[in-house]
């Protein structure tokens, strides 16, 4: 039988763990890291051994790039631990394409998929005592790449520090959130860098963001950057509508992140014959059918809080609520819980979404 020989990975263990320090019964969302994270270095036009090491600072000199000109990419994804014990990366694979399709926007090279995938398989095996067994625990996996040529003017770097880091996240209930439709400012453009997960982009919604906290709101309803017209995101997740009987959300395009979580609902939603619309919704809709009772529910989809609800939006300085805003039997809840099954092994997995370490 022919063996594929698995990469050679490194390891240089922590002297102890700070394992014991950690308050498991309030996880603050990334309070703690794990005690190893996984590192490897582009240079001299190749990728350096892929290692995990002890969880410290990285030693950078003022001039990398990556302090200057943004070249800062990163992803966002969990390990579950299932009802049986068995421990599992949920979608790796799509987080990784979405990963080398920022890196390619971001003119950086992407580890290849065998070492990001093996490299993130042997740090959450080395790391299982991190992972939650809760339900509604799981492990945040943090990947990131960062430009460090040293040099002062604008160019692509020709060197990068690739990491992976972990931080223990609980089971925490999103409290409804009152979102406010942004007419001003924009968080991505057309043939901007909105569908990337660059560093950048978050560095400029943090503004807006406050704007509307001083105005009493939790997060902003993106529109397009154009007109202000169709709405895109909500703060940072994709959005949701209930509108008649019909799960609606905007179709992805160059200024939308292409959300897991959102590609993960909409795949659980059809095969609970729910009736799904991928078309724009125009703030002018939105108003409509806020006006009329039209729509049920809006909620936000992420890897982070998975679901999290909106109990009113504002347009123009008017506030509507929503009638149903994350009660059981909601689409909302009905959606989460449907997916939460998966990841604790609760219903069988289908779709191969489950990558068991
Ligand atoms: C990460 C992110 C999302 C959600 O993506 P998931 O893969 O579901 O976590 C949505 N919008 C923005 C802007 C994001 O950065």
């Amino acid at each position: 039988m022919e063996t594929v020989a698995l990469p050679y990975i490194p390891v240089r263990r922590a002297y102890e763990t700070r394992l014991y320090d950690v308050d498991w019964d309030n996880l603050e969302m990334g309070r703690y890291t794990s005690d190893h994270m996984l590192v490897c270095d582009f240079s001299d036009g190749g990728w350096q051994q892929l290692q995990i090491v002890p969880f410290g600072a990285f030693s950078l000199l003022p001039t990398s790039l990556v302090f200057h000109y943004g070249q800062a990419i990163f992803e966002g994804m969990k390990a579950f631990r299932t009802e049986n014990d068995a421990i599992h990366l949920f979608r790796l694979d799509k987080h990784y394409e979405r990963f080398a399709k920022t890196a390619e926007r971001l003119c950086m090279p992407v580890l290849p998929a065998d070492l990001f995938r093996e490299g993130l398989r042997r740090l959450v095996e080395l790391e299982q005592n991190w992972v939650p067994g809760q339900t509604g625990g799981a492990l945040y996996i943090r990947p990131f790449q960062i430009a460090t040529d040293t040099k002062l003017s604008v160019k692509v770097s020709d060197s990068y520090k690739f990491a992976v880091i972990c931080s223990p996240a609980g089971a925490y209930f999103a409290r409804p959130v009152r979102v406010k439709v942004e007419r001003e400012y924009t968080r991505a453009a057309r043939g901007g860098t909105g569908y990337a997960k660059c560093s950048g982009n978050y560095g400029g919604a943090l503004y807006p963001t406050a704007m509307a906290k001083a105005e009493g709101y939790d997060q902003v309803l993106w529109t397009d950057g154009r007109n202000h017209e169709y709405i895109e995101e909500s703060g940072m997740m994709n959005v949701f509508f209930v509108i008649g009987n019909t799960l609606v959300t905007p179709p992805l395009s160059d200024s939308i992140l292409d959300g897991v979580t959102r590609d993960s609902l909409l795949v659980l939603a059809a095969a609970r014959g729910m009736k799904i619309e991928e078309r724009p919704v125009s703030v002018k809709e939105l108003e409509h059918v806020l006006e009329t009772g039209g729509i049920s529910e809006a909620f936000g989809a992420g890897t982070a809080a998975v679901v999290s609800p909106i109990r009113s939006i504002g347009v123009d300085g008017r506030d509507y609520a929503l009638p149903i805003v994350g009660e059981k039997g909601s689409v909302a809840i009905t959606l989460k819980d449907a997916l939460d099954d998966i990841r604790y092994g609760r219903t069988p997995d289908r779709y191969g979404w489950n990558y068991f370490i």
